[in-house]
């Protein structure tokens, strides 16, 4: 599908340094793999796309795009290993498309330059997809201007 990119987020995408061929090509392979999640409750759909050691995520709907972002930081898997003890209260407002399985909101652990991190990630209890909202990645954003401070 042809996502509509509005001048909006045109600047949203020069201000992250994506590009919208980046954008496009992430909507595809979600599309085409399934690879993303959907919110339970609307039409949203959040998918993501690495290069480069950064990960880049698009929020659309099946019209246009609504929010992208990226971090930097890596994210190495769930804080304290497997998945254990999956509590309703976890569970997200977004849902796995490939799997059907409903996001659990959990801890990630997530390294940039040599400082490991847990933080709040949405992860598919079947596939074990990480995804990072808009909010999280805001933060994430925060502390690698500040790791990269610190090494300059
Ligand atoms: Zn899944």
């Amino acid at each position: 599908m042809d996502i509509k990119i509005t001048e909006e987020m045109d600047n949203l995408l020069k201000d992250n340094g994506i590009k919208k061929e980046e954008i496009q090509e992430i909507v595809d392979n979600a599309e085409s793999n399934g690879t993303k999640l959907k919110a339970r409750d609307g039409d949203l759909s959040i998918a993501k796309g690495v290069s480069d050691n950064v990960t880049m995520y698009a929020i659309y709907s099946p019209s246009e795009l609504v929010d992208a972002y990226a971090h930097k930081m890596s994210i190495l898997g769930l804080t304290g290993g497997e998945l254990h003890d999956i509590a309703s209260d976890d569970e997200s407002e977004w849902e796995c498309t490939k799997c059907g399985e409903i996001a659990l909101e959990r801890n990630v652990d997530m390294t940039y330059m040599g400082v490991t991190r847990p933080g709040p990630g949405l992860v598919c209890p079947k596939c074990s997809e990480f995804y990072i909202s808009s909010g999280v990645a805001k933060t994430l954003k925060t502390a690698e201007s500040i790791l990269e401070e610190k090494r300059a």
